[in-house]
């Protein structure tokens, strides 16, 4: 069935209202390079809007329909989110493919996650109302104390395009059961889907305000959000350079930064061979490899090293790209021109510093239009090149080889980054130790990126500090307040 995208305004103060200086940018499907649609251009104008909007739906004459409702009254939005969200999957799926080139059934997850999520912060929401009071002893009987548990207040959400909806939700959902106001200013690159949800919040009757959505360019719609001074906290999931850039306009409030990875997957000389080159092509070629956490550094011991590769090698060959849409797709385009670009020019100057492209390295030849890398294995890598040091965020795996345990955890750390790790071995013992001594925020054991809300998503040095996801993603948009009485009739 061919889809149509929907032509959204901005979403503020729950009315769809146009940009203030009228701007609209073009959504180019990076299967097929043509213009689809168009989303509009938020800019400092419209952050004022938003966040004043924000700023009301938190006053203290309509704190009772949102900040100081109870969590399960929150939940039933949050609950009727997710159903609409189950009722439109197919058509969001549709959408996300077609915007950002993610293979159809790919898309299918990410919206069933993105359901989940909410249903989830639903659960978390009704919780917090036993959680909302705690008392504390004191060493003073003359003193009793207090903790109160409070939305932090109007939170700047910013998101990347990798998983359009799918990162948004992962902030949207918590800062809405915790009783925030959010303003969501997603990717210029995809947005489609974020401005449908901002369609499902006013179906489902959300109070004006909670839920903003401004679309729009980083520089124009981002950075004035981000240094708005009316803002109480900003969550932001993108690269290392922009998090940089908010970090310093928001110098003085709460920030929770998402970045880069260079993740490495550890393979050992015991382990099934099938299962782990299964593990290491899902991590590093999923989502047309461009997660955060992807596989981009194979470490495999020099016994089977030889072997592995050539199964991957064989592997690849067999991968279907194609037009995400298209049935059995398994890689699609990647988002834009720009990466298409930026993701070449790594393989080249790999190239140039004497790494081998043992297969892919450019346009799949059966495909003369989109943004289409063939999967790319990269060998005789040496840790200065830049293949091994920098994100690519594409179809690329570099190799290396190691002799002994602590020289693998040695190239594991190897890196600025430390988003994720994977260890594939059939010692448990050895994993037990791998994910002790290797510096990530996550560590797979003989698997490499399932993801569960349940469980604290986030990185280590330069891949960002806090944790999305579980209970740590809901104390993200939570305060603790002290409140202290003196209960003694005698003076003080
Ligand atoms: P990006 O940094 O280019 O953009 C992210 C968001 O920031 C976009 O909405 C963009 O418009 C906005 N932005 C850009 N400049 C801004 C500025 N000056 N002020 C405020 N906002 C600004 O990142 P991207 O290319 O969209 O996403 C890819 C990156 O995201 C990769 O580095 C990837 O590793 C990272 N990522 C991390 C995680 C994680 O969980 N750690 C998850 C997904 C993606």
């Amino acid at each position: 069935m061919a889809i149509t995208i929907p032509s959204r305004q901005l979403f503020i103060d729950g009315q769809w209202i146009e940009p203030v200086l009228g701007k609209r940018i073009p959504i180019i499907n990076p299967a097929s390079e043509e213009i689809v649609g168009d989303i509009p251009a938020a800019t400092a104008a419209d952050v004022e809007r938003a966040v004043d909007a924000a700023r009301k739906a938190l006053s203290r004459s309509r704190a009772h329909e949102w900040a100081s409702a109870s969590g399960a009254h929150r939940a039933k939005y949050l609950r009727a989110i997710a159903e609409k969200i189950k009722e439109r999957k197919s058509e969001l799926a549709k959408l996300e493919s077609i915007d950002c080139g993610k293979p159809l059934e790919e898309a299918a997850w990410d919206i069933d996650d993105v359901a989940s999520c909410f249903e989830y912060n639903a659960d978390l929401a009704e919780a917090l109302d036993k959680k909302k009071k705690t008392p504390i002893s004191l060493p003073m009987e003359t003193f009793q104390c207090h903790t109160l548990k409070e939305p932090i207040g109007v939170v700047a959400l910013i998101t990347p395009w990798n998983y359009p909806l799918l990162m948004a939700t992962w902030k949207v959902a918590p800062a809405l059961a915790a009783g925030c106001a959010a303003i969501l200013k997603p990717s210029e690159l995809a947005s489609v889907t974020c401005l449908e949800l901002a369609d499902v919040c006013k179906e489902v009757g959300l109070p004006a305000g909670v839920f903003n959505i401004l679309t729009g360019l980083g520089p124009e719609a981002g950075a004035p959000l981000a240094a708005h001074p009316n803002v109480d906290k900003i969550a932001f999931t993108g690269s290392s350079a922009t998090g940089s850039k908010i970090m310093q306009a928001a110098s003085q409030l709460p920030v929770s930064l998402e970045l880069g990875g260079k993740s490495p997957i550890l393979v050992f000389e015991d382990v099934d061979l099938d299962k782990a080159v299964e593990w290491t092509l899902f991590g590093c070629f999923w989502t047309n490899g461009q997660i955060c956490s992807a596989t981009s550094r194979l470490i495999v011991h020099e016994s089977i090293a030889k072997e592995f590769v050539d199964k991957l090698v064989e592997w690849c060959k067999n991968i279907k790209i194609s037009d995400p849409l298209e049935d059995g797709c398994r890689l699609g385009p990647v988002v834009s021109g720009g990466q298409y670009e930026k993701i070449l020019k790594f393989i080249s100057t790999a190239k140039s510093e004497g790494a081998t492209i043992l297969c892919g390295g450019g346009r799949p030849p059966h495909l003369k239009k989109g943004f289409y890398i063939e999967p790319t294995i990269i060998t005789e890598v040496i840790t200065s090149m830049q293949i091994w040091r920098e994100e690519v965020f594409g179809p690329v795996l570099c190799v290396k080889t190691f002799s002994t345990e602590d020289e693998a955890i040695e190239l594991a750390n190897d890196t600025e980054y430390g988003l994720g790790a994977a260890v594939i071995s059939r010692d448990l013992d050895r994993c037990d130790r791998i994910a002790k001594a290797v510096r990530a925020g996550i560590v797979w054991v003989n698997c490499s990126q399932p993801c569960f809300c349940q469980a604290p998503w986030g990185g280590n040095k330069r891949s960002g500090f806090g944790r999305e996801l579980g209970e740590w993603g809901l104390d993200n948009y939570l305060t603790v307040k002290q409140v202290t009485r003196y209960i003694s009739d005698e003076p003080w």
